[in-house]
């Protein structure tokens, strides 16, 4: 659960700085989008691009998000929570009386609200609500006060995508599970996830005979780090009389 400190993080500048780290290193990056793929034996052999580019590689690991560019050909998304929904925006604080000038977390019976200063008296708003609930006054009053074109909602429904039973691809960040926001890991988990990932493709590449083994070790680990934070997350509402009606994982 999000404590009473955090640091805020603009996305397109932490994008920015990660692809230009990547680039220094000697990455190509390519500014494409993957939609089709090729699988060859049980081998997953060839991404296919929206430019027509075709790239074949021994190992692809996708890390396209909730949109699992890779892995939705490959394997089930299964859910472990009842349909919940997130938004956010941003709303300044002096025009609307609101005053946040710290981090809050605040447990609701059938969700919560999260809040954290922004720049310039501004503040930025997170509620997780069940899909019954969008005209509940609270997140009304919230959406209302909004910056324009600050409000963004998305699906909150905790997933994860069950083993893969081809070789050659790993899935890393969200495009293998995700929690809704409360967990708070979902970046550092993105990270964990693609550094663990790649020591998996470098072992693989120097031991080939021990490839099945490697990609079973890492799907194993993805799996039980997800129902750890599940588990922690779900204890955690539990204990904050937050009736979200998630079953135990
Ligand atoms: C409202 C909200 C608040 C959150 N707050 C926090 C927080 O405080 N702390 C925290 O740690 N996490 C938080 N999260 C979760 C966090 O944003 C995610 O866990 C994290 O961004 C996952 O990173 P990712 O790289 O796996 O996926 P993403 O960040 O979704 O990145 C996937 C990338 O893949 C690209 N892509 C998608 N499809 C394709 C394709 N077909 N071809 C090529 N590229 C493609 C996308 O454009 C995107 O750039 C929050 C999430 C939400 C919705």
């Amino acid at each position: 659960m999000p404590s009473s400190r955090g640091i805020h993080i603009r996305r397109d500048c932490f994008d920015k700085a990660m692809l230009e780290q990547a680039m220094a290193l000697g990455v190509e990056v390519l500014c494409d989008r993957v939609i089709g793929l090729e699988i060859t034996r049980n081998r997953a052999t060839q991404v296919r691009l929206l430019s027509g580019t075709k790239i074949t590689a021994r190992h692809f690991l996708d890390g396209s998000g909730r949109r699992r560019a890779i892995g939705r050909h490959l394997s089930r998304n299964q859910s472990y929570s009842p349909p919940m929904l997130v938004r956010t925006g941003v709303i300044e604080e002096a025009a609307h009386h609101f005053t946040s000038f710290s981090t809050s977390f605040s447990p609701r019976p059938r969700g919560w609200l999260w809040c954290t200063p922004s720049i310039y008296g501004y503040f930025t708003w997170t509620k997780l609500f069940l899909p019954g609930d969008r005209n509940e006054h609270e997140l009304r009053n919230l959406t209302i006060c909004s910056s324009f074109g600050s409000v963004k909602t998305a699906d909150a429904r905790w997933r994860i995508s069950q083993p893969l039973d081809v070789d050659g691809v790993l899935l890393i960040g969200e495009a293998s599970g995700y929690l809704d926001p409360a967990w708070g890991q979902g970046v550092l988990h993105a990270l964990q996830s693609g550094i663990l990932a790649a020591k998996t493709v470098i072992a693989s590449i120097c031991n080939p005979k021990d490839q099945e083994y490697l990609r079973g070790a890492y799907d194993k680990w993805r799996l039980k780090s997800f129902l750890t934070a599940a588990a922690a997350l779900r204890s955690a509402y539990v204990e904050s009389d937050i009736q979200l009606k998630i079953p135990e994982v």
